[in-house]
């Protein structure tokens, strides 16, 4: 099996490149919302370093990134988000 060439993306708060699968998507949907991991519009992505999602200019970041106003109850369910998503051991299945 060949591996497949990882998809590459700029975390938005280090600009750093990872693997697509080692970071937190937040979307925009279109119809939807605000959605993690997944749905249709506009996108963010930021690595799971506590430095960045920790980091006091995350919400206008994002905000900047996504071009929306967040509400301060995203900020905590986005910091819910990605420390839980940070327990799973990145191995894939
Ligand atoms: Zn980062």
């Amino acid at each position: 099996m060949t591996p497949q060439n990882p998809v590459m993306r700029i975390c938005i708060s280090c600009r750093k490149t990872y693997d697509r699968k080692n970071l937190l998507k937040i979307t925009k949907d279109y119809n939807q919302g605000l959605m993690f991991q997944k749905g249709m519009g506009r996108s963010a992505y930021i690595c799971k370093s506590k430095k960045c999602y920790s980091d006091s200019k995350i919400k206008k970041k994002l905000q900047k990134a996504l071009k929306t106003f967040l509400e301060p109850e995203f900020i905590e369910i986005f910091e819910k988000e990605i420390t839980s998503y940070n327990d799973y051991p990145n191995k894939g299945i």
